[in-house]
């Protein structure tokens, strides 16, 4: 019997593992990505929750295996601009099979699914982005912008926080929003005696006084960075140079006892800016031969750390719902109803997690004789984030 086709608009995380997973359903999935091929490899790195990849298993993917180029970090330390201590949290593992929350650059991680992929004949083309699609009784057809088109029995959209087919779905849904927050990142060739002898595992991450910063240190010594300076309009192409970015960094972490100032100086290529954006509820997943996953869904706050494991936990739940020897609607319907409520709850979660960090002069004198307290009160009864970090897909 020939299998039905699964056009996959988007070759990032969620659209590559719901190729697999699909795949494994007993569809055929072709996978459509924007950019290049090697665009990828842009980019800084993430932190990849051990419930995301505790899901890869019901793809028999090993989850090891995938991350192999990331280390394990499983805990994270807060810190404010004074560099005194706040709290030490527990980000997740190690699981009983040995899963940790991993830290791995994002071009690693998109390589492994990747490879996974062509490994299983799946194909991904690039430089094809979706532009329209339609549906007709027992069909969806997509055009993309070269004005090529493709047809399948399913459209599944995991274009990303942008999505075109999200707009397509529904033109009237809320389209992304700045949140008053840059990024920045980047990576040292080798140790920052500033930050040397930290615990390995470990995440740090500190309430500077004028701007956010997170880093950790990797076996070998060099260290990951990222940071969040408040700017209250959205940065445009072209307004800093790299220089000049590095300028504006390092100026807005020099009055911290931090290690910040001193690891921009030591990183080669400082990555940024980019703005931070945020997505309302979006209403309408799905038609009954369309539906998005991933980012395009929902996007979380990259400070929930769960935007991945999100796109992970979406993309294994679609193949789970989708027979495809049946209509799609009804799979559909069902990937909704096991999805939104979990993913809106972490998408609050993450809102709320990120507010903190443009606090100002009092707010930060407050969060910082609060904080303690509060996260001794929040974990006296057991992680609070275990009903994030413990679902497993069943
Ligand atoms: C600065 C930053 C830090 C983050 N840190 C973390 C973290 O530590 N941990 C974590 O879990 N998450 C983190 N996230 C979130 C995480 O990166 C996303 O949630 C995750 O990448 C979502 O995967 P996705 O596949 O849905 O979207 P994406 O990764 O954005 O992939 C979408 C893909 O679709 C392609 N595309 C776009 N438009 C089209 C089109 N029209 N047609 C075809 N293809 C298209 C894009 O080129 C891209 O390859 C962070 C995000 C940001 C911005």
């Amino acid at each position: 019997m020939t299998k039905p086709i699964a056009l996959i608009a988007g070759g990032g995380i969620a659209g590559t593992v719901a190729a697999l997973a699909l795949h494994r359903a007993g569809w055929a999935p072709r996978v459509f990505e924007a950019r290049a091929p090697g665009a990828e490899e842009q980019g800084a790195w993430l932190t990849v929750a051990v419930n995301g990849l505790a899901a890869l298993r019901a793809l028999d993917l090993d989850p090891a295996a995938v991350t192999a180029a990331g280390f394990p970090t499983p805990r994270l330390t807060m810190v404010n601009g004074a560099g005194r201590e706040l709290a030490v949290l527990p980000l997740g593992g190690p699981a009983a099979d040995g899963t940790t929350t991993t830290t791995i650059k994002r071009s690693d991680l998109f390589a492994a699914l990747r490879a996974a992929a062509v490994e299983r004949g799946i194909p991904i083309e690039y430089g094809k982005p979706l532009s329209d699609f339609t549906e007709q009784p027992g069909a969806v057809a997509v055009t993309f912008a070269d004005g090529s088109t493709a047809e399948g029995e399913l459209l599944v959209g995991a274009d990303g926080i942008r999505s075109r087919t999200r707009e397509r779905l529904d033109p009237d849904g809320p389209a992304p929003k700045y949140l008053g927050l840059l990024n920045a990142g980047g990576f040292t060739d080798g140790p920052v005696a500033a930050a040397a002898g930290q615990a390995p595992g470990m995440v740090h991450m500190a309430f500077g006084r004028r701007a956010f910063f997170g880093w950790t240190t990797a076996p070998d010594g060099s260290v990951w960075w990222f940071a969040n300076p408040p700017r209250k309009q959205p940065v445009r192409p072209g307004e800093f140079t790299a220089e000049s970015w590095r300028a504006h960094l390092v100026e807005l972490f020099a009055g911290d006892a931090t290690p910040a100032a001193a690891i921009i100086r030591a990183t080669p290529e400082v990555l940024g800016p980019w703005n931070t954006d945020d997505l309302r509820r979006v209403p309408v997943w799905r038609t009954r031969r369309a539906v998005l996953i991933g980012d395009a869904a929902h996007a979380v706050a990259p400070s929930s750390g769960q935007g991945a494991s999100m796109a992970f936990e979406d993309a294994v739940t679609l193949g789970r719902c989708l027979d495809p020897g049946a209509d799609p609607a009804d799979g559909l319907a069902r990937y909704e109803q096991r999805r939104r409520r979990r993913v809106e709850r972490i998408v609050a979660a993450g809102r709320r997690n990120g507010s903190g960090k443009t606090a100002g002069p009092v707010g930060a004198a407050i969060r910082d004789a609060m904080f303690p307290l509060v996260m001794k009160l929040a974990y006296r009864k057991g992680d609070p984030q275990a009903w994030i970090l413990e679902h497993r897909i069943s």
